[in-house]
This record gives C-alpha cells, structure tokens and sequence, in this order.
C-alpha cells in the first residue's frame, strides 16, 4: 500500500470541498458525509492539506492516533469504487465507508 494523505473526522460533515479545487489529478472523491482520498491516485503533493479550513486532511504518517481507522476508511472506500480516474467524472457517491456512516451527526461549526 503506498503512503498517502487521508482525510480524517473533522470533515464529516462539513464537506466544503474546499480541497479539491486544489487537486491535480482529481483524485479527492466525495462521499455522503466526507471525502475520501484515492489511496493509489493521489500523487502525495501536498496542496490539499493547507487549504482545509478544518484541518482534517493529514500525510499519513502525521495522522493523530486517534484518527489511525481513517487511512483504513480511505483506501476501503474505493474497494467497490476500484480507481475511478477522476472524481469529477464519477460524481458524488451516495455511500460512506462504515466508520462514518456510523457516526452522529457532527455539530457545525
Ligand atoms: S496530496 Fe495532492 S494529489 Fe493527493 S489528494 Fe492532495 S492535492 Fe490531490
Ligand atoms: S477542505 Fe477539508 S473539510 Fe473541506 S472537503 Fe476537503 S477535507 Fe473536507
């Protein structure tokens, strides 16, 4: 599995998107209440992590304990997907992987 940046808690749902203005290769996919980084097409750039306004996108080394699952809930999130090749030509997904989707709804900021 290569090292990648992962998108943790803090952006379920908050959601803005944010990122993926930032994204050279597209590769910042939008689920229900998050969005999840394609472990295989991210080229590890860097961009996205600055502009999060909630601080929830980490290099995977720098994940917080206690946000660890959240590397597995990014690369389990395209098992079905597979590599789409570009987030804007797949489109919001209406599923999340079972981590968030267990989640209560988070307080808005
Ligand atoms: S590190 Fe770069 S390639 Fe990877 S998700 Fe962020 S902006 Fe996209
Ligand atoms: S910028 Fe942060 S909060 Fe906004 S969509 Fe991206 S990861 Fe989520």
């Amino acid at each position: 599995m290569e090292v990648t940046y992962v998108i943790a808690l803090p952006c379920v749902d908050v959601k803005d998107r944010a990122c993926i203005d930032e994204c050279p290769v597209d590769c910042i996919y939008e689920g229900e209440r998050s969005l999840y980084i394609h472990p295989d097409e991210c080229v590890d750039c860097g961009a996205c992590e600055p502009v999060c306004p909630v601080e929830a996108i980490y290099y995977e080394d720098d994940l917080p304990e206690e946000w660890q699952d959240y590397y597995k809930a990014n690369v389990e999130f395209f098992r079905e997907l597979g590599s789409p090749g570009g987030a804007a030509r797949l489109g919001p997904v209406e599923a999340d992987h079972p981590l968030v989707a267990a989640l209560p709804p988070q307080a808005s900021e």
